[in-house]
């Protein structure tokens, strides 16, 4: 089946930047080349740049996002543990997912859909968890949520963020603000293909780990000898073959963000986002994320009232080769997910998408 391109502001994989694209076309190197492993510490010192972190252990885990969900946990956690989760959207229920499973006792402080995390009841809803865990940019609902308030009140407790879709979107200042493990995901506004999953873990959240967690492949423990010095391990020693490829292309596309600079960077994605929610407000459609907290990479709008969400992704990309995302939840068919993510984020991209929902929706 021939392939078409496609322009992909949907919730999920976006368009990556062309060099990380044209990385994936480089000539394959082995995992344990030494040639790679400098890729690969080069790579982690440009996490740590667009993570604010001096963390030694910063490395990209070879899987997708929710790995990255999962080792945060399964390192951090045991039965008995008492995890506090921020809910306000799809993400931060799967993080209660993965903390039971790993045996912990979990107390979920549900929000309102749409609404920012409330630092505040977060906070009151045990008086010692050993880790409370919230989504910086919730991609369900387009939502962005302060995490300095929840890491100023922590007290003992680790501080667990996912910075799936905020990474090479929006700041991210994880030492400053005092959060303890993150992860990430190459595919989102790092502009890079799916496939890895950005990770780093503070010096006090190593000490309290997990010695022997339930995981064989996410047990940084062992990663430790993948990741060599930077895992504070000595040498390096085989644990998986890592996807070669995949880390070429993350170090490209990391490239590319820190040459242009990461303040240009999320200047960019603020002006994109922008522009976007006043043109969707322009033609008289309804944002659905809590203003004040709207994420300019990810927007949420409203179907409006009598309008097949269905047909109108479906319409937007047999005739524009354009990719929507669908609500997430019991939004499914009430909200649009609109994607301005690494290279998607610019003036064109929300011009693109303004005109033809302007043609389909005939307004
Ligand atoms: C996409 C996403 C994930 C999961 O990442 P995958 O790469 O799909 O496994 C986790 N959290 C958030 C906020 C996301 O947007």
């Amino acid at each position: 089946m021939p392939l078409r391109a496609r322009t992909l502001l949907g919730p999920g994989p976006s368009n990556p930047y062309p060099e990380a694209t044209a990385a994936l076309g480089l000539p394959l190197l082995g995992h344990l080349d030494p040639l790679f492993l400098q890729v690969l510490d080069e790579t982690s010192d440009r996490l740590r740049q667009v993570f604010g972190t001096a963390n030694r252990r910063t490395l990209p885990l070879s899987a997708t996002g929710s790995a990255g969900m999962e080792a945060a946990f399964v390192n951090t956690v045991g039965p008995g543990d008492v995890v506090v989760v921020a809910v306000n959207g799809l993400f931060g229920q799967r993080m209660t997912d993965v903390a039971a499973r790993c045996g912990a006792e979990v107390v979920a402080v549900e929000h309102e859909w749409g609404e920012p995390v409330d630092a505040e009841r977060v906070l009151a809803a045990h008086p010692s968890p050993k880790l409370i865990a919230a989504v910086h940019a919730e991609t369900s609902t387009g939502v962005r949520s302060d995490l300095e308030p929840l890491a100023a009140g922590k007290g003992d407790a680790l501080l667990l963020a996912d910075c799936v879709t905020s990474l090479g979107g929006i700041p991210v200042r994880l030492d400053d603000w005092g959060v303890d493990l993150a992860y990430s995901g190459s595919q989102k506004c790092l502009g890079v293909p799916p496939g890895l999953a950005p990770f780093t873990i503070s010096d006090r959240a190593w000490e309290r780990r997990i010695e022997k967690p339930q995981s064989w492949y996410l047990d940084l423990g062992m990663l430790g000898g993948y990741a060599g010095e930077a895992a504070g391990s000595g040498g390096r020693t085989y644990h998986h073959t890592a996807p070669t490829g995949m880390v070429v292309s993350l170090h490209a596309g990391l490239g590319r963000i820190l040459e242009e600079g990461l303040d240009a960077v999320h200047a960019r994605h603020a002006e994109a986002g922008r522009l976007l929610h006043e043109g969707l407000q322009a033609m008289g459609l309804e944002l659905f994320a809590a203003e004040g907290s709207r994420l300019p990479e990810l927007t949420t709008v409203k179907v409006p009232e009598g309008v097949d969400s269905a047909a109108v992704r479906t319409e937007l990309l047999e005739r524009f080769d354009l990719e929507l995302g669908a609500g997430a939840g019991a939004y499914a068919s009430t909200v649009w997910r609109i994607g301005l993510m690494g290279p998607n984020a610019s003036p064109a991209k929300v011009a693109l998408v303004l005109g033809a929902l302007e043609d389909v929706l005939g307004r």
